[in-house]
């Protein structure tokens, strides 16, 4: 998977790129993140990929000329499956919207800011558009490793062990059960005698049952969507 990332301020977001899993996607070359410095593709003379709003009122917009010359450069090189653009108005992402995106072979992510991006390119360059919660950040950077943390970690090979993205939270509708590590007793706190049992087919059946009884205390809205 390739993931292009088109902004205005490639130094934000190289670095949740540079370090851990998502790191380790890159070097074994089974995603390619790929930061697109938007300002080389302004053709004014001071680079500008910004102006005011028609009509007036507070905060800058996100020319579309920087933003069309970028996409179709990148579009000349290769086929994209969907072109994103991170916005508070767009659909929810969540982990559905994770698993859906994993099986892409090639993403833009577009990151707005100031005001967001002229109304122009929303209709007519981007195909898909996703916000991370109802807040409202100062850029789309931040949201778009969000994304693309969430989708690479689910491409199979990147997660040392296979199956651990697949008893996740939010996979199934259900949270993931408590996890307990060494030591076995702590200042008097005890991991539950089951996990150290050794029986496999009984630690999972707790683990199970530990799912729903969380997904039914904290979540009972996922549980909703199995009846
Ligand atoms: N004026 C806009 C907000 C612009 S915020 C509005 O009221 O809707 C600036 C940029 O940050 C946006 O263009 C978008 O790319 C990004 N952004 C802000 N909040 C976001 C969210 N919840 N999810 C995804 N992107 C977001």
């Amino acid at each position: 998977m390739r993931i292009d990332i088109i902004t205005t301020l490639p130094r934000l977001i190289k670095s949740p790129f540079s370090d851990s899993i998502l790191k380790r996607a890159q070097v074994r070359g089974i995603a390619t993140v790929n930061i697109v410095d938007l300002r080389p593709y302004s053709t004014n003379k001071h680079k500008t990929t910004d102006d005011y709003a028609f009509g007036g009122g507070a905060g800058m917009v996100m020319m579309i000329e920087p933003i069309d010359n970028c996409i179709e450069d990148l579009k000349s090189k290769r086929a994209y499956d969907e072109i994103i653009y991170m916005s508070p108005d767009g659909q929810l992402f969540n982990q559905a919207v994770a698993n859906e995106l994993s099986l892409k072979k090639n993403l833009i992510i577009l990151c707005g800011h100031y005001k967001g991006v002229d109304e122009r390119v929303r209709e007519h360059l981007i195909t898909r558009e996703i916000s991370i919660g109802d807040y409202v950040l100062s850029g789309g950077e931040l949201a778009a490793a969000v994304v693309s943390d969430a989708i690479i970690r689910l491409i199979p090979g990147v997660l040392s062990d296979e199956t651990s993205a697949l008893t996740d939270s939010f996979q199934d509708d259900l949270i993931a059960p408590p996890v307990y590590t060494r030591p076995a007793e702590y200042k008097g706190w005890k991991v539950p005698d089951i996990l150290l049992s050794g029986h496999e087919l009984r630690i999972n059946e707790w683990r199970h049952e530990k799912s729903l009884e969380r997904t039914r205390e904290r979540r009972p809205d996922l549980l909703k969507k199995h009846d």
